[in-house]
């Protein structure tokens, strides 16, 4: 018995040993390197599910505060045959990319508010959804009064970039007419932002203050329904328009947290005002569980977390006291999704990783 281990552990150490040797092979590389460049370069068409559903998926789940590897505020929207994205933080984009995720037909995008950590990346998905695709016009995006600022704003920055495109690749490939941003800025808040396909999208206003306007949205497709809050405190309109929905998607910061990293600043550490002014513009976890509660929300997704926990150990502390008002709800992470098939009450927490 014990010649027949001593063998095996050989036998296991030669096969290890060819294919570490295999592996230094040039021409062994360029054949494993072929199997993965395709995955590389192609989009994978299956990311949300065939069936008729309305789905969300995480394309960033922090807020500012640093974090290895989130990217900050961004939730993907699948309506039947459409698709939106709401916020494009800071490494959004790389996210979808590094999924696969096809952007080339996305129909617009939606702003909440003008804080960086929302806009960021307007320039990268507007890249990403112009060359080498068949749009036929400018980028849609629809944000608050000021959102054409903005938009005109990254026009001046990236015109060049966008001219240096065309100049190399061609008319075909890199289209100077549709280079670019249509701008709406929401105003009116008696009439949906966008109907159409059996989808409907609204905004209202939500406190964020002194960010005005800052808005949330409600997104509603053949029964099913989804509210993502942006950025607010404690708000009666998200409270009023949360009610009976399938999911609510709802930033928060954790005070337990934000004070221990308060105490491990130096007394004169500037970071320690910011900690402090956080919290007069945003919800605690414990809030948004109890206007959750009160709405009878299907399911409670957090994110935009502040700050977005590293370790299961922080995001135990982050969740404290959420399972004593209610039970249905997920600490999302990047690359959570959510799908609310048509035709059924089921709510399928995911993720794509
Ligand atoms: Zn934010
Ligand atoms: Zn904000």
């Amino acid at each position: 018995m014990k010649k027949i281990i001593t063998y095996l552990i050989l036998i296991i150490f030669i096969i290890a040993g060819i294919l570490f040797f295999l592996t230094r092979v040039p021409a062994v590389q360029d054949a494993l390197f072929q199997r993965l460049a395709q995955s590389l370069i192609s989009t994978a068409p299956n990311i949300f599910p065939e069936e008729d559903s309305l789905s969300a998926l995480v394309c960033g789940s922090k807020s500012p505060l640093p974090h290895p590897t989130r990217a900050e505020t961004c939730v993907m929207i699948k309506a039947g045959e459409e698709t939106f994205i709401f916020d494009v933080g800071n490494k959004s984009i790389d996210n979808l990319r590094n999924w696969r995720v096809p952007l080339d037909q996305l129909n617009s995008i939606f702003i909440s508010h003008l804080h960086s950590d929302h806009i960021a990346e307007l320039p990268e998905i507007h890249m990403w959804n112009w060359v080498g695709t068949s749009r036929q016009s400018k980028l849609k995006v629809y944000g608050p009064e000021g959102i054409n600022q903005v938009l005109n704003g990254f026009t001046e920055a990236y015109s060049l970039d966008w001219k240096y495109r065309n100049d190399h690749h061609g008319d075909q490939f890199a289209p100077l007419d549709t280079a670019g941003f249509d701008g709406y800025e929401i105003t009116d808040f008696s009439i949906p932002v966008y109907e159409s396909n059996g989808i409907l999208i609204t905004a209202f206003l939500v406190d964020h203050k002194p960010i005005d306007p800052s808005l949330a949205f409600k997104i509603e497709y053949k029964g099913r329904s989804i509210v993502l809050s942006g950025d607010t405190i404690y708000s009666e309109t998200i409270l009023n328009n949360s009610k009976n929905v399938d999911v609510l998607f709802h930033e928060a910061f954790h005070k337990g947290t934000l004070d221990m990293m308060y105490n491990a600043l130096p007394e004169n550490s500037s970071s320690r005002i910011a900690i402090v002014d956080i919290q007069n513009y945003h919800t605690n976890t414990i809030e948004v569980a109890n206007l959750a509660k009160e709405a009878n929300v299907g399911h409670l997704v957090y994110y935009h977390l502040i700050p977005a926990p590293r370790t299961n150990l922080v995001a135990d502390i982050f969740t404290r006291g959420i399972d004593d008002i209610l039970t249905n709800w997920t600490l999302s992470d990047d690359g959570t999704m959510v799908i609310l098939p048509v035709d059924s009450k089921e709510i399928i927490i995911t993720s794509i990783n």
